[in-house]
């Protein structure tokens, strides 16, 4: 796991930085070059996109591999990307190294039953409608299965209120840091919906005991093909890492 990790502040946390989604070969590119300057080698690369409404974008697919095994070729990058159907697990394996089992499928047992059966990091994140504890109880059909290789993430849940696109709960990780030896990073991009108060946010997830974050950057959020309102800019995102590495800077 350690090879996912970098240093932030004095500690070695998971950053796993990219878009939405991939639209593009050259928008990739971009993403990957100025995230290497920061250190991130650990790239969201989104090729199937479970939208709520089967209108809007749904990822480029199994086209995009071929992008993304040129970019892992020339700049040895390391992809994390979701899985929606175990059919695509072969294929997908050719290049990505985390297996992100998204928010609506964190309850899709038998994925997680043929994901437990192999060795590839496997990144769970909570259902929106789901306890803390079933998804503890979720992660163990992969564990149980064979395969130790699991970073839960906390993506944010329903609630009445929306000044937010789902609620932060960071209760989720101190639990997890209490009860389980498994990693917990935070999605902050999905929690929140929006990236005016993801420093504070991020600043307390660290402070919970969070093991890293997940953040969408797009080099022009504004044309984004998905979550435009919530995808730094890489003016906004190098801001975004000096300040946490600032504040996670412990004497
Ligand atoms: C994503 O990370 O691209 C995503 C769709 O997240 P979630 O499953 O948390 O909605
Ligand atoms: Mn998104």
């Amino acid at each position: 796991m350690d090879k996912y990790k970098i240093l932030i502040g004095n500690e070695t946390k998971f950053i796993f930085a990219g878009p939405c989604a991939v639209e593009n070969m050259n928008m990739m590119e971009e993403t990957i070059v100025f995230l290497s300057t920061l250190g991130i080698k650990t790239i969201r690369a989104g090729i199937f996109k479970p939208r709520t409404c089967c209108d809007s974008f749904q990822g480029y697919g199994f086209t995009a591999i071929a992008w993304l095994k040129e970019l892992k070729r020339k700049y040895q990058v390391l992809f994390v990307s979701e899985i929606v159907d175990i059919r695509q697990f072969e294929k997908m394996s050719e290049v990505i190294d985390v297996f992100q089992v998204g928010t609506r499928n964190m309850s899709n047992f038998e994925m997680l039953k043929e994901l437990g059966k192999t060795k590839v990091t496997v990144l769970l994140k909570r259902g929106y409608c789901s306890t803390i504890r079933e998804f503890i109880k979720a992660s163990e059909y992969i564990y149980k299965n064979g395969n130790a290789n699991i970073i839960l993430c906390e993506r944010g849940i329903r609630s009445f209120d929306n000044e937010t696109r789902n609620l932060l709960d960071l209760t989720s990780v101190a639990v997890i840091k209490q009860e389980t030896n498994m990693p917990i990073v935070v999605d902050i991009s999905h929690s929140l919906g929006r990236k005016d108060i993801a420093i504070p946010l991020s600043n307390a997830c660290f402070a919970c005991g969070a093991d890293g974050l997940m953040i969408e950057v797009h080099p022009n959020p504004d044309i984004a093909l998905s979550d435009a309102a919530q995808q730094m800019n890489f003016y906004e995102f190098k801001s975004f890492m000096d300040n946490i590495c600032e504040k996670n800077r412990r004497v």
